[in-house]
């Protein structure tokens, strides 16, 4: 279960909740009792990545890797 932080708009306390992820947040200030508290999100929970996906061309096909140009081939081994 994880744990919300949650800090209050009209007292500025801060609190921490086990909640279900199901469940709503809560907007109720345990010290002020005004519905005033807002769920942090805190980056240790949520990993964020900024809208940078890879746009590789894969799939365009050809580019065959090349391999042995000059050098010496020789393979150890049991040559089957
Ligand atoms: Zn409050």
């Amino acid at each position: 279960m994880p744990t919300y932080n949650y800090a209050c708009d009209a007292c500025g306390h801060s609190f921490e909740r086990e909640q279900r992820i199901s469940e709503d947040p809560i907007k109720k200030c345990p010290k002020c009792g005004k519905a005033k508290a807002r769920r942090m999100i805190s980056a240790g929970n949520f990993i964020l990545k900024g809208g940078g996906w890879y746009s590789d061309g894969y799939g365009s096909g050809g580019g065959k890797p090349d391999g042995g140009s000059s050098g010496g081939s020789s393979s150890s081994g049991s040559s089957d």
